[in-house]
């Protein structure tokens, strides 16, 4: 997703743009497989002062996922935000990591390897459809959110397991 400097007038700029997620290149990290089916929103701030650029991105779309308890499909909202600084000047009143380096001929930002960073960033580590999920029976396998089933739930006591193999040894 690039950004024309040349178009930008002084002061505060506002764009908006649908990304196409293939064009973020997601697959190069396959457990992002299938994770972005849908466009990627970005509502970009632009706050120029003559060589400086302030940007300022907010990033939404809907991510789909498979519930890691009852491997159901579900889609939710995924959202991030980032700020970036390019500037064709030293970078002494920057922090590192939000400075960006512009060529004295260079006419275009490209925000893409950001924003892909930056989703990568806030994608949860456990995908759960909902709190109350009760996931899969480990025996027989029905899901036991849609239906019950008649399988032995052995419930042991997790202290007397302890104690089990305690006087085992
Ligand atoms: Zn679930
Ligand atoms: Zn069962």
């Amino acid at each position: 997703m690039k950004i024309n400097l040349v178009k930008l007038h002084e002061g505060l700029n506002e764009l908006t743009f649908q990304i196409k997620p293939e064009n973020l290149d997601f697959d190069e990290q396959p457990e992002t497989l299938g994770l972005f089916p849908n466009e990627i929103h970005a509502d970009v701030e632009v706050q120029k002062f003559s060589d400086k650029f302030f940007v300022k991105v907010a990033l939404v779309t809907i991510a789909h996922y498979y519930c890691d308890r009852c491997l159901d499909e579900f889609d939710r909202n995924l959202e991030a935000t980032f700020q970036l600084v390019y500037s064709k000047h030293s970078r002494d009143q920057f922090a590192d990591d939000e400075y960006r380096f512009l060529e004295e001929d260079e006419t275009e930002i490209d925000l893409s390897a950001d924003i892909r960073e930056n989703i990568l960033l806030v994608i949860p580590m456990k995908h759960i459809c909902r709190e109350s999920c009760k996931g899969l029976c480990p025996q027989c396998g029905v899901n036991l959110n849609e239906e019950s089933c008649n399988c032995q739930q052995e419930t042991i006591d997790p202290r007397w397991e302890i104690l089990k193999t305690l006087q085992k040894k």
